[in-house]
């Protein structure tokens, strides 16, 4: 048994559509139980959130015009991929009302001149709706028994909109008692990905990108032998293929390297989809829909064989790095759970935090859009501090990039911390921060955004993870 997912780009039109019809099929002949998650067709959830967003600002016409569009290519897509023309009739229905649905929630935003975040989540699902309606009306066209269903039937998850957290107990007993059924009578269900509900009914959604996270999901809840995240990249890769030239493709990687991965940069995979997963160790691949043949990325318990000692680099822009510092600061207790708490009380995400042991600085990154509302918050918390000189200063400085070079082989091989910095040192960029996790797994470190490039590059050259020539 196994899940299939499948990202935007590879349900982009009806020629994606009819590849992933072809790849399940193919698949079918060998296992019989397939369960098949969606993504909402590339491009989509954008444009529904964009519409709902403009609608609250009294502009309807990004709504009215989106709807448009999107009942054309989703109705271009059956055509081109249903014969039938009564399943192409139903279908239409379906799209139409869901696409109404969609039209009046914007509305209602319009009137109301705001967002209201559970009306933004119903908006924001639907792209995922349309697509697994179309998906299983192409399996079926193409000979499979299959049906759609809408994750909010599936996936219960609390009230945190937006970004809300799965209850795997109820989910399993959901997902068992709905999907096992058709998966013992051969009949692909094509669930949507992203979406889920409150235990009341109401829709949630599981943070953007977040799909893969659903397949995860579904994977762990159905004990499946493998979970596919089909994509449009080869997997993981040593670096940014468009920043170094001849980056290869990681073969097989364990659940801590590919979830280092992830959380730092690279976009192949959401953060949160391991989390079911690894401790069932059901493995995980990454395959691109565009290059089937290619084996793409093996994750699961082992990080497998590899001729270097780094698995990959990584680097995240878009951060800024917040310095609380003072000369007062040494000693004084308190500092760091203060700023610490004031920035989660925000739900402000850290994404590196490093002290010099001077202790007169606390530094950390947070994502740019985020970095006001973060000095605002600490100004309000460490105000005693202030008042008592203890802090001196809270700045926070744009422009920069964390890099991280992550890979087990770290643990047990001294020297790797010395020859990343040293490469970093030779291609002449200036580190300003520097973290290691524990876990000994990765070594992240905050350059300036524009020397991504060398230094990546350089790390990359000096542990030889270049594709063999
Ligand atoms: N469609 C959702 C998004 O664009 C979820 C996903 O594709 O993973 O964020
Ligand atoms: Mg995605």
């Amino acid at each position: 048994m196994q899940v299939m997912k499948f990202g935007g780009t590879s349900v982009g039109n009806a020629e994606r559509i009819a590849e992933l019809a072809r790849i399940v099929k193919e698949a079918y002949t060998t296992d019989k139980q397939i369960a098949v998650v969606v993504s909402a067709m590339s491009g989509v959830t954008n444009q529904l959130l964009a519409s709902a967003h403009d609608a609250a600002k009294g502009k309807m016409d990004t709504a009215i015009a989106a709807r448009a569009a999107l009942a054309d290519k989703h109705r271009t897509a059956i055509t081109t991929l249903v014969p039938d023309v009564s399943e192409q009739e139903k279908l239409f229905a379906e799209i139409d009302s869901l696409l109404d649905h969609f039209g009046k929630l914007c509305y209602g935003m319009h009137i109301l001149g705001e967002v209201p975040i559970r009306a933004l989540d119903a908006i924001a699902g639907s792209g995922e709706r349309l697509s697994a309606r179309i998906v299983a009306a192409t399996l079926r066209a193409q000979g499979l028994r299959s049906r759609a269903i809408d994750a909010t039937e599936l996936v219960v998850t609390d009230d945190n909109f937006g970004d809300a957290t799965p209850d795997m107990i109820e989910t399993t007993l959901n997902v068992k008692a709905r999907l096992m059924p058709l998966l013992k009578e051969g009949v692909v269900p094509v669930v949507t990905g992203y979406i889920g509900a409150t235990k009341d009914g109401v829709m949630t959604t599981l943070g953007r990108g977040g799909s893969d996270y659903s397949g995860g999901i579904f994977g762990a809840a159905l004990m499946a032998d493998q979970v596919i995240i089909w994509t449009d990249v080869n997997g993981f890769m040593t670096a940014d293929p468009n920043t170094v030239k001849n980056a290869r493709t990681i073969p097989e990687i364990s659940y801590s390297e590919a979830a280092e991965l992830s959380y730092y940069g690279a976009k192949v995979l959401h953060p949160k989809t391991l989390l079911p997963l690894a401790p069932a160790k059901i493995p995980l691949y990454i395959k691109n829909s565009f290059q089937p043949d290619h084996p793409g990325t093996r994750i699961s318990s082992q990080s497998g064989e590899w001729d270097a000692d780094l698995k990959a680099i990584t680097s995240i822009k878009n951060i800024s790095l917040v310095t609380i510092s003072g000369s007062g600061m040494m000693g004084v207790p308190g500092i760091a759970a203060k700023t610490f708490s004031a920035v989660a009380t925000q739900n402000i995400n850290v994404l590196m935090i490093s002290q010099s042991s001077s202790e007169n600085n606390l530094c950390f990154i947070v994502n740019t859009p985020e970095a006001e509302r973060t000095k605002t918050a600490l100004r309000k918390a460490l105000e005693v501090e202030f008042h008592h000189r203890h802090i001196e200063h809270i700045v926070a400085q744009d422009g920069i990039a964390i890099i991280a070079a992550v890979g087990e082989k770290m643990k047990g091989v001294p020297g790797i911390a010395a020859r990343v910095f040293s490469a970093v040192a030779e291609a002449g960029v200036n580190v300003i921060a520097i973290a290691q996790g524990s876990s000994e797994l990765n070594i992240s470190f905050v350059i300036g955004e524009k020397d991504i490039a060398q230094a990546v590059a350089a790390m990359h050259e000096r542990f030889n993870l270049g594709r063999a020539e």
